[in-house]
């Protein structure tokens, strides 16, 4: 195939959706409950209510909504660190737009700007470089923010400045690492998982041997996924045939995207300039060894967490916030007590609330709200 309407082509979802039934009913059941399958990325988790593939899937077939957010884990400390160098009067504060409205314990970044903080959208770590080089008398802060996907953007980012000498440019490092957390996931206590999606932009940079440990130690099923609805309905298909075959294997659904080995530039780059941080913080997951990365010390001039003063306090979520549980799959986000009511996309209460790749926003924007009002 080679156009992407052809992925979303309604007559092959139909025959892969009878493949999937005829495959799922030769399975045995876990102790009579359906197969619990985590889709790892919020592409993914916005594609299926999008094109409304979880209500196709047969019963016995459950999808759990996984961590691969980067907005949405964001933990409200570090929205409040963002807003206190935002509010210093020398700094420009860049940030991609979806990280705006994240709530903090005082606000936003977007109500920040209201406040009149200097804040600015842009598209890429490269443009807030621009703005650097633009306005030399001013402190230019990128927030950024991602997994491996956009990580090598940032890196290459700050090996440019470096190479031009540019010394009013910075990042608050909020970059984040998926395989520890998959392996969080993994460990947490009483978790039911027959199989897991993998993410398809961060394995771009990766590859697929990572995971192995996922089908090797932990004995799970993974298929790195495209994002279109075939795609996803393909490597549903797939997991299920591993799960009958009672084979525990690493798969690439995505192989017109994903090479095996990744990216061997970006990776570089990604590994010239960061080193792992002992913990992270994650909104919902609480504290994961390893998960995130800083900036190494060669290029600590650019890091923002050294050039600014920031609070760096724990902030716990509100307490009628659910988005943990919704995080670890533990809840649907139309279970949570405040969905579509105090916590609505305009009105964000959590940060799933805010991306369009938030499990609560894509069930809000795609029937959820219908959903809801079914089950109360
Ligand atoms: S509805 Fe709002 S508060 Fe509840 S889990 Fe979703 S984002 Fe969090």
């Amino acid at each position: 195939m080679k156009y992407v309407d052809e992925f979303r082509d309604g007559e092959k979802a139909r025959v892969l959706i009878g493949e999937i039934e005829a495959l799922v009913s030769s399975i045995r059941l876990p102790e009579g409950r359906p197969l619990y399958l985590m889709e790892v990325c919020g592409g993914h988790t916005h594609s299926i209510f999008r094109y409304g593939l979880e209500g196709m899937l047969p019963k016995e077939i459950e999808l759990v909504h996984g961590p691969g957010c980067p907005v949405c884990v964001l933990p409200m400390g570090r929205v409040d660190d963002c807003v206190a160098i935002a509010e210093n009067p020398k700094v420009i504060f860049t940030t991609f737009g979806d990280a705006m409205r994240v709530p903090g314990s005082r606000k936003s970044l977007l109500q920040a700007k209201a406040d009149g903080a200097d804040v600015r959208m842009v598209y890429s770590p490269m443009d807030a470089l621009e703005l650097a080089r633009r306005n030399p008398d001013r402190e230019v802060v990128f927030f950024g923010l991602g997994f491996e996907t956009t990580m090598p953007s940032t890196a290459l980012t700050i090996l440019q400045a470096e190479s031009e000498g540019i010394s009013n440019f910075s990042v608050f490092c909020n970059h984040i690492t998926i395989v520890p957390t998959i392996k969080a996931i993994l460990d947490s206590p009483g978790l039911q998982l027959d199989g897991f999606l993998g993410p398809g932009h961060v394995s771009m940079v990766i590859g697929t041997a990572p995971y192995e440990f996922i089908a090797n130690y932990y004995r799970k099923p993974m298929v790195v996924a495209g994002f279109e609805p075939l795609d996803i309905l393909q490597s549903i298909w797939m997991l299920l045939k591993q799960i009958g075959e009672g084979r525990t294997e690493v798969e690439n659904q995505y192989a017109r995207v994903v090479p095996d080995e990744g990216n061997n530039a970006a990776l570089r780059a990604v590994a010239e300039v960061y080193e792992l941080r002992e913990f992270f913080e994650w909104r919902g997951l609480g504290s994961i060894d390893h998960s995130g990365v800083r900036l190494r010390e060669t290029y600590a001039h650019f890091d923002a967490e050294r050039k600014f003063a920031i609070p760096n306090v724990r902030i716990a979520d509100p307490k009628s916030c659910q988005c943990g549980e919704v995080l670890k799959g533990a809840l649907k986000p139309w279970q949570c007590k405040v969905f579509g009511t105090s916590c609505t996309p305009e009105t964000p209460l959590g940060a799933l609330m805010v991306s369009s790749e938030g499990a609560c926003a894509a069930y809000y924007q795609y029937g959820g709200q219908k959903r809801q009002a079914e089950v109360v």
